[in-house]
């Protein structure tokens, strides 16, 4: 078996340990005599997949009383479009930082269902970053206030969570259970699962039960997070492979250690900006203080440069490094699966590459 160094921003890495169960189980699970994707999603083996992932992620994430983990469909876009329309209620304001691609995405959902202030914009500076703290200009008694704690695109994390009346809404696609985080600061937590979580085909959403309540009646069940609460996310058809494969990915981030998992983060992005500072030839593309320490991002001397330098790097098996098509350059997606051994062999490849092209 030969597996590539995946530095896909998502789908992303997968650990090898939950692929492996995933397929010793595949055809038939645990002697049921089916897959767990052709079985019943209220049967007794989805039912214990189901409830193990809940109480992982609740462990992992360290999710307080009062709060309910949902897997819902449609992504983390879903949310975007979900979070106004059950907590934004008529004649309120939510407040949203525009920190990039994704928050300005999850703004131009917002407004269409309500008013809308755009607490601080750093959305297009270069070099990329996260507002500071001061910067936020707050809407006295806002619905919520909405961050983007990672932006997957630019490489700009939040290293800090702002302080606000308002209950902070976080969209932790792209850095959810890769650092402690305190869960009882936030009102909602969303992210897709296909980064640091599984594969595609659920968001997983942390939410505080009380904030549900707040959906206007004309809202449709099926985008109520009431009803998801009450139903523990089995309203209707959940999807059950992804939660399944969240699940295995769960067990393993508990064996491995979250302690672990996250020290190892920081040294894994710490080698790699260590490595674009060695050198002129490559720039990193975020303000020092908000480098992400999941997508890492930076620039070659040209375009045909970083052409090149992603089609010698996929030849020599590492894969995905291609940056977003919105902003060019290179981005190197290094979730908790992505192994350290991948981020060796890519200093190693930059500087070849720089001693050939520099
Ligand atoms: N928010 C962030 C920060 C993301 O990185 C992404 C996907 N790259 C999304 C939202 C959208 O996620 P999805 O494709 O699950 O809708």
């Amino acid at each position: 078996m030969s597996r590539a160094y995946n530095f896909s921003a998502g789908p992303a890495a997968m650990p090898v340990e939950a692929l492996e169960e995933a397929q010793r189980e595949l055809v038939d699970y645990k002697g049921s005599g089916m897959s767990i994707m052709e079985s019943s999603h209220r049967g007794k083996e989805y039912s214990e997949v189901h409830e193990e992932c809940i109480a992982n992620l609740k462990e992992l994430v360290g999710v307080p009383e009062g709060y309910s983990v949902l897997f819902l469909h449609g992504g983390a876009s879903m949310q975007f479009a979900m979070i106004p329309m059950n907590l934004l209620g008529e004649g309120q304001t939510a407040d949203y930082v525009n920190s990039g691609a994704w928050a300005t995405k999850a703004i131009k959902e917002a407004k269409n269902l309500g008013s809308v202030n755009i607490a601080a914009d750093c959305a297009k500076d270069i070099p990329t970053r996260q507002p500071a703290a001061d910067e936020l200009s707050l809407t006295p008694g806002a619905a919520y206030l909405h961050l983007t704690s990672n932006e997957t695109i630019s490489g700009a994390q939040m290293k800090s969570f702002p302080e606000a009346d308002a209950p902070l809404v976080c969209d932790m696609s792209s850095d959810i259970l890769s650092r402690k985080i305190d869960v009882g600061r936030f009102g909602l937590i969303y992210a897709g699962a296909q980064k640091n979580l599984g594969p595609s085909g659920a968001a997983v959403v942390v939410i505080r039960d009380d904030l549900a309540e707040r959906c206007p009646a004309t809202v449709p069940s099926m985008f109520r997070y009431s009803t998801h609460i009450e139903k523990n996310s089995l309203f209707n058809t959940a999807p059950c492979f992804t939660i399944y494969m969240i699940m295995l990915v769960t067990r393993w981030l508990k064996k491995k250690g979250t302690e672990n998992v996250y020290s190892q983060n920081v040294a894994k992005a710490g080698k790699l900006y260590n490595a674009i500072d060695s050198t002129d030839f490559y720039s990193a593309t975020a303000v020092p203080e908000f480098r992400s320490d999941m997508n890492v991002t930076w620039r070659l001397p040209s375009e045909e440069l970083e052409a090149e330098f992603v089609a010698e790097a996929a030849e020599a098996g590492l894969k995905g490094l291609k940056g977003h098509r919105s902003v060019g350059g290179i981005r190197a997606s290094i979730y908790n699966a992505f192994p350290p051994e991948g981020v060796d062999a890519l200093v190693s490849f930059m500087q070849d590459f720089e001693s050939q092209n520099g």
